[in-house]
Formats: C-alpha cells, sequence, structure tokens
C-alpha cells in the first residue's frame, strides 16, 4: 500500500518545496505577494510541527518584470538574464519580508549544473544548507540565472529541486505547481483529463498519459516534474505534487484523502 500525501509529509522531517512561476504570480501575470504569504505561513506551520524545510523557487523573472515593467518581451538572452538579476533581488525581499513576521530568516543560494557535478562545490553546498537549517534559517535555492548559459545550467527548476532533495537527504519533495496533479492529458486543453492520484510506475506513466502544453511562465513541463520525481524515487524519497495557487493546499494536504499526485516508484530502489 502506497502513503497517502498526508501521510507522507507527517513522516517527513526535511521537506523540500519548489514553487513553480506560476503559483508566485496573479491572473495578470505579476507577481502576487498574497501567495508567498500564504505559502509561507503553511510553511513556518510545518516548521512548528519540528519540520526542517528548504525552498526552491522560481519566479525571479516574474519579479523582474514586475518591479521594472520592461523587456518582459525581449528574447535576447542577456535581457532574460538582467531582469532575473534584477526580480532575484525582489523575489529574495519578498521572502525576507514574509517570514520576517515569524522571526524567520531565510538564506540564498544560487546554483549551476556545475555545482552538483563538482564533488568540492556538492559538499559545500550541502554543508551550507545543513548548517542553515540546524540554525533555523530557510534556505531559498534557485538557479544562478545570471551566469547560465545553456552549457551550464540545469534548465528547470523541477530538476533543480530533485538534485537539492538528493544532496540535502529530504524524506520528500512536494512540488507546487498550477494544476491540481499528474492527469491522463493537459487538463487546460482537455475537459475529460483524468486526475492520477498515485504513480507507481514512471515508466507505465509515460506511456499511457499526453503531456504536451505548458504555462506561459513555466520552463519546465509536466515531463521535467515526472523527471524529478524519478530522480528521487531512485532513493527511495517520494515526490508530491499539488497545486499550489490553492490557498492553505499544504495544509489541506496533510488530511485530505486524495489530493494532488504521489510519486513513489520503488522501482531504482537497490
Ligand atoms: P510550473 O511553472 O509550475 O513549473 P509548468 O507550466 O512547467 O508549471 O507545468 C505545468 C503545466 O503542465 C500545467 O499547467 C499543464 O497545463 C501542463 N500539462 C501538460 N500535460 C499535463 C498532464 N498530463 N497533467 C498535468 N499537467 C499537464
Amino acid at each position: 500500500m502506497m502513503d497517502s500525501v498526508g501521510q507522507i509529509i507527517k513522516n517527513s522531517k526535511k521537506i523540500v518545496v519548489k514553487l513553480g512561476s506560476n503559483v508566485l504570480s496573479g491572473n495578470n501575470g505579476k507577481a502576487d505577494m498574497k501567495r508567498i504569504q500564504n505559502i509561507t505561513s503553511q510553511l513556518v506551520d510545518l516548521i512548528k510541527m519540528g519540520k526542517q524545510v528548504v525552498i526552491v523557487s522560481s519566479g525571479a523573472g516574474i519579479y523582474g518584470v514586475s518591479a521594472i515593467d520592461k523587456w518582459s518581451r525581449k528574447d535576447d538572452i542577456n535581457y532574460k538574464q538582467a531582469l532575473c538579476s534584477i526580480g532575484q533581488v525582489e523575489l529574495m525581499m519578498a521572502y525576507k519580508k514574509t517570514f520576517a513576521e515569524y522571526g524567520i530568516q531565510v538564506g540564498q543560494i544560487l546554483l549551476t549544473r556545475t555545482d552538483f557535478e563538482d564533488n568540492i562545490r556538492s559538499l559545500n553546498i550541502r554543508n551550507t544548507l545543513f548548517t542553515l537549517v540546524d540554525e533555523g534559517v530557510v534556505p531559498i535555492v534557485n538557479e544562478n540565472d545570471s551566469v547560465s548559459v545553456e552549457e551550464i545550467k540545469i534548465g528547470d527548476n523541477d530538476t533543480l529541486s530533485a538534485y537539492t532533495t538528493t544532496l540535502w537527504n529530504g524524506d520528500c519533495l512536494i512540488i507546487l505547481s498550477d494544476i491540481d496533479g499528474i492527469y491522463s492529458k493537459n487538463p487546460k486543453i482537455n475537459k475529460d483529463a483524468v486526475l492520477i492520484n498515485k504513480i507507481g510506475d514512471i515508466e507505465d506513466l509515460r506511456k499511457n498519459i499526453e503531456t504536451e502544453g505548458k504555462s506561459s511562465f513555466g520552463t519546465g513541463g509536466i515531463v521535467c516534474k515526472i523527471n524529478a520525481a524519478e530522480k528521487v524515487n531512485k532513493y527511495n524519497i517520494p515526490m508530491i505534487l499539488l497545486n499550489g495557487t490553492k490557498e492553505n493546499i499544504l495544509t489541506e494536504a496533510l488530511t485530505e484523502e486524495n489530493i494532488g499526485t504521489v510519486f513513489l516508484d520503488k522501482k531504482g530502489v537497490l
């Protein structure tokens, strides 16, 4: 029998929570402080339950556009990076402000693929994560967009959150997106799409669902979430996909039976 979302969260001490761009933006496509406030208050509740939390957060681009209101349509990579550079500060200010209301400090960690490929760098990141969390600080991880050109970038924060979870030895990874979970096909364009609550065989899932289409700000798409699940499941770490645009979703997930999607593919486990 596979555990429910609520059981997995309750049984987990170390939780990585990934927030997608859509979770951080309102209907107008701009930064929505209320979303961060609501998620922060739920994460603080988890911390009060004795859990440790690491955040992997997208949204630098959205916060950049919200801050300066230009360059959003420029395709030039340097402008995109410039926008993220501005937005990363705004994003961190938003986290800093909301966590400060609970007397909690946040720390920023910006990473690229090379950081995970190099043993010494990985060890340093790991030590920093452990130290921050041990001291009651909430680390906020993001890709280091201003140095990340194609050759060295991870490319999407779903993958980054999976790497972060295994590096920190997390007990579960929660990905917050703008859909209730994995469906038989894209629910945004198919009314008859069916929500799948539990996934025990990722290979099988890939053969049986449709995955095209993604939201305007999303870089990863649903395929990246499935790949992230595979990466953590290999270490017997479950991944949970929930709709982060819904108020109090994490709190609800603690008690609701059929909410979101749980991935726990035991094939890769030694
Ligand atoms: P985020 O920005 O939160 O990372 P993405 O836009 O990258 O989110 O990916 C989520 C999107 O993937 C959903 O909004 C949905 O439109 C799309 N999608 C495509 N196929 C599926 C599917 N089978 N099940 C769920 N979502 C799907």
